[in-house]
């Protein structure tokens, strides 16, 4: 790197994120962080890696790229409904352009968030990667959790799905003008709908990352449920069937991934304005997650992405 490791890092990446909160009492510049919690908060942390190739096309901007890992990290936190107080950031790169693009990008969303960059590593690498931790604050016992629903409790979802493999799908068809495109390109962490959830006592949430199916189960097997499903009342439903065709859409929605909408439960007496979320189902003591469409069951086979399947 012509102009030097240590003065790249300083020019990309001290200072450039959101304002610093009273949580980070030293950020970038030495070996460490140094931080001081809030009293009778807990802390959320979370990371997540995306990958070249694996996370995001080939030929995908860089920028972009790192902007959706670092909104992809952020909603981790907003599925438990923690407050964002600072992100560390490692970006391996194949040359020092990529670092720059990568750098930008994850820079750029953590201002849009607000939210401090209080570390982080910079390596060379044979693939251009970015690797993302997050850590969020909470009244301590207040996180939403996989494991908190209950037999009986009303499902919501706070958010769409299936419009990101949507336009994941025009990408490669390159239709870089489709309709779905944009919710390809950039991805919208729900932290204000998951803190106001959490402030509303509710005890289970997850963000969908791999799907309804895949993510509804992660809740059933946590919380030892079952969950009975309406497709057709999941947001815009009738518009993606009008558009994508009815199986696409089901496809879409049960198990295309990272829309990062919210599945949270709540106790049927709770009211929630359509703005925020809609009912799509409810929790049963019957294992497993049965899934109705126009109130006929349908069975789909394989469950969501998986790395290794
Ligand atoms: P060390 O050799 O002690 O690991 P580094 O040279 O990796 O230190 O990093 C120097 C400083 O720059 C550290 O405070 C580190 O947190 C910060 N830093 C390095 N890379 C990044 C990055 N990608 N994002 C944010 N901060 C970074
Ligand atoms: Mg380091």
């Amino acid at each position: 790197m012509a102009e030097g490791e240590f003065k790249l890092i300083n020019r990309l990446f001290k200072g450039a994120g959101g304002s610093a909160k009273g949580f980070t009492s030293f950020g970038i510049g030495d070996d460490g962080s140094i931080h001081k919690p809030t009293a009778a908060c807990e802390l959320v942390v979370s990371t997540d890696s995306s990958v070249q190739n694996v996370h995001w096309p080939d030929d995908f901007s860089l920028d972009k790229a790192a902007d959706r890992a670092v909104c992809s990290a952020l909603s981790d936190l907003a599925a438990m409904g923690a407050e964002p107080v600072c992100v560390w950031l490692n970006v391996m790169a194949v040359d020092s352009t990529a670092v720059e693009l990568l750098g930008q990008g994850a820079t750029a969303a953590l201002r849009r968030y607000d939210v401090e960059l209080a570390g982080g590593d910079t390596s060379k690498s044979a693939t251009n990667a970015v690797s993302v931790t997050v850590a969020g604050e909470l009244p301590a016992g207040s996180a939403m959790r996989r494991d908190g629903a209950k037999t009986g409790d009303v499902v919501w979802l706070c958010g769409k799905l299936g419009f990101h493999a949507a336009g994941l799908k025009q990408w490669f068809d390159k239709e870089y003008d489709g309709l779905f495109i944009q919710h390809f390109e950039t991805l919208t962490p729900q932290l204000q709908a998951g803190i106001a959830l959490r402030e509303r006592g509710i005890a289970c949430c997850i963000d969908v990352s791999d799907g309804l199916l895949q993510d509804a189960e992660h809740i059933c097997h946590a919380s030892k449920i079952g969950m009975e499903l309406e497709i057709n009342k999941v947001p815009d439903w009738a518009y993606l069937s009008d558009q994508l065709g009815e199986s696409a859409a089901l496809n879409n929605v049960m198990q295309g991934g990272e829309d990062y909408a919210l599945l949270f439960t709540a106790p049927a007496h709770m009211a929630f304005p359509d703005e925020l979320a809609l009912k799509i189902g409810h929790c049963r003591q019957k294992p497993g997650v049965a899934l109705l469409l126009n109130g006929k069951k349908v069975d789909i086979g394989s469950k969501g992405y998986d790395h290794f399947s």
